[in-house]
Order: C-alpha cells, then structure tokens, then sequence
C-alpha cells in the first residue's frame, strides 16, 4: 500500500493514521510469511520532521534449527522512525528504502516498511519450542516424539563423551603452575 504523504506534509502539526492489511514478502529465502500482516501506523508532521511510529504484526513459518521441523513464529515489530522533509522530498534519499517517488510527489511505502521492521525482528536462533531435544545424531529420531533407536552402549558413549572431551580440552588450555 502507497501513502501520498503530500496532504500531511501541508499541514503541520498534522496525522495520519494508517491501518494495514497487507499481503507483504518476506524476501528471505526458506522464510515466509504466511499472514497478511496487519498492524497501525501513525503518522506526525512535527513541522520539520515526519515521525512514524506504530506497531506491525504478521506470521512467518521458520525451520527449527534443532529438529528440522517448520513451525509457525509469530512476529510483532514496532515502528518508530523520524525522517526530517527535507530528506523526504530528496531523490537520493538513498537507504530509506520505503520512501516512494521524490519532491513533491513522495509517498510512503507501507508493505516496504513493515518487510523491513518484521524481518528485523526475526529470530537468530529459531527453535520450535522450549522443550526440542533435536534429532538424535546417531539414529536421527526427533527426540520430541519418539525414542532413540540407538544402541545403549552407543546412546551411552554419546553422553559421555562430550563432557569428557570438554573437560581434557580444559586441562590442556589451563597451563600447570604453582597453585
Ligand atoms: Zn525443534
Ligand atoms: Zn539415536
């Protein structure tokens, strides 16, 4: 959705008040949204300054890290942004990517802004819930589901080793000495 900013931007001390609903792409690869998203935005003419802020919302659907499964993520961004008109009207506005035409004629992208605040928000680590356990690295059961398959003395060992290999990495990184 397109905003003609012009009627706001001729009223100082002026608002506009945005709802959307919006069918936006994530553009990240293997990670879509898969809600229009929806959300309010409301615009200030602060004389010099235009403010933005309000809130967006949408779904997207992330791959576990741990287990492989896609699950459903909830994504909720905030939208707090002060541009100054005069950069508004500039053409070469350059990195305010939701700004639409130039001079006079601007105009605010909605679905743009609302991509950039909501792939922000993203996750870093996406995990499908508290209690994933992964897939087993031996059998590749998806432990939240079902049992290990291994063998005993190999489900065992697993659980052994790293700790031990945790450990004699830390004997050989603290050097010996007087105590
Ligand atoms: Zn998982
Ligand atoms: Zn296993």
């Amino acid at each position: 959705m397109r905003v003609d900013l012009r009627p706001l931007r001729a009223e100082r001390g002026g608002t506009l008040v945005i709802d959307c609903h919006e069918t936006v792409e994530s553009r990240v690869e293997g990670i879509p949204f898969v809600e229009p998203v929806t959300g309010r935005l409301t615009l200030h003419n602060l004389g010099a300054a235009l403010r933005i802020e309000g809130s967006v919302r949408t779904a997207a659907r992330l791959v576990c890290d741990r287990c492989a499964s896609p699950y459903r993520y909830r994504l909720h961004a905030a939208v707090d942004e002060e541009l100054n008109w005069a950069d508004v009207a500039s053409p070469d506005a350059g990195d305010v990517t939701y700004l639409v035409g130039a001079g006079d004629a601007v105009g605010l992208d909605v679905g743009v802004l609302a991509r950039e605040v909501l792939v922000l928000a993203l996750p870093m680590v996406a995990r499908c819930g508290p209690d994933c356990r992964g897939l087993c690295d031996g059998c590749g059961a998806d432990l939240r589901i079902e049992p290990c398959r291994c063998p005993p003395e190999a489900r065992r060992a697993r659980e052994v080793d790293p700790r031990l290999r945790a450990l004699a990495a830390w004997r050989e990184a603290e050097p010996s000495g007087p105590a």
